[in-house]
């Protein structure tokens, strides 16, 4: 929008917002072929029990090869939920991961997969149906399956939501709660939501050495899952000094960079089978 009294500075950044915009309809023109061209890919990062350090499951992580790059998500999920592109993707992400599972499963390597489900694939009509048909055409243990919803999403109309999550456990998928502690979770909600996990976000965890504040928060968060019989994982584990703190705060399992990045299927399926196999013949 060019203001009319605008001088050189607002004629700038109008050119400069339209530019952005710009790029956005391309990105978006783009987004919108990448299931079809095959663009997408999911990483997998493990989770591990502690102290163990037992892999039991991995969370996937979607990227997007694009032009040659390697596109995060954080660049391309807003624009698929804002243009609704998020629902051809998430169900390429939910089968996709479910196949894989499947074939981990196969191969005698039951680990739980993980599923980001964003707000608006969470909210559409047909989610349920979807996630039901998925399961019956790839034949995973439904035991298998995690999806992870956010706080924001399940706080919306809770006694909707409180439904649907009853009707997913039906199938007998688990659930978790991701980067819990950011949002505005009614703690008499949570008490009746079905689910299984609390992830507690990585943002508490990265300073919880040196920020008392987000070492009270981790330790208020384990301590109110396990009070409500919820398994808590913590995210963004990057040190051995992150899960000395956390193992003794009887936190249950581990997600990050100290243990694993996220890795292409291949690199996590060999870096599971290396952790699998006996340590004498590895
Ligand atoms: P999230 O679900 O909370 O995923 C955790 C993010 O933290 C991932 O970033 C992961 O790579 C990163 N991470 C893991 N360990 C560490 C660590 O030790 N240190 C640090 N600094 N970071 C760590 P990523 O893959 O870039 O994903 C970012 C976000 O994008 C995810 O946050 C999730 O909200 C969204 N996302 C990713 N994949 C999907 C997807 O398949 N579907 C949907 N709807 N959203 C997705
Ligand atoms: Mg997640
Ligand atoms: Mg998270
Ligand atoms: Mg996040």
């Amino acid at each position: 929008v060019v203001q009319a009294q605008g001088g050189n500075a607002s004629q700038c950044y109008s050119l400069e917002m339209n530019a952005k915009a710009v790029e956005r309809l391309a990105m978006e023109a783009e987004l919108r072929y990448a299931v079809e061209r095959d663009e997408l890919l999911l990483y997998f990062q493990p989770q591990t029990l502690i102290p163990s350090l037992q892999v039991i499951g991995v969370e996937c992580l979607v990227r997007w090869q694009h032009q040659g790059k390697l596109v995060p998500p954080f660049e391309f999920i807003p624009l698929a939920e804002e243009s609704g592109l998020i629902i051809p993707i998430g169900e390429w992400i939910l089968r996709t991961a479910c196949q894989q599972a499947k074939a981990w499963q196969a191969q005698g390597m039951p680990l739980v997969v993980a599923i980001n489900i964003s707000a608006r694939q969470f909210q559409h009509p047909k989610f349920f149906a979807l996630v039901q048909q998925v399961l019956i055409e790839t034949a995973v243990d439904p035991q298998l399956i995690e999806l992870e919803i956010t706080e924001g999403v399940v706080m919306q109309d809770a006694d909707h939501t409180i439904e649907l999550l009853q009707r997913l456990r039906g199938l007998g998928v688990m659930l978790s709660i991701d980067d819990f502690g950011t949002g505005y979770s009614s703690l008499s909600y949570l008490k009746r939501f079905p689910i299984n996990k609390l992830k507690i976000d990585q943002s508490f965890v990265r300073d919880m050495d040196s920020d008392q504040g987000d070492a009270a928060i981790v330790e208020a968060v384990i301590r109110l899952g396990h009070s409500l019989g919820l398994t808590v994982i913590a995210e963004g584990v990057e040190t051995a000094a992150h899960l000395a703190a956390l193992e003794q705060l009887g936190c249950d399992e581990l997600q990050g960079y100290y243990f694993s990045r996220p890795l292409p299927a291949l690199d996590a399926q060999a870096f599971l089978q290396k952790q699998l196999l006996p340590e004498s013949i590895q």
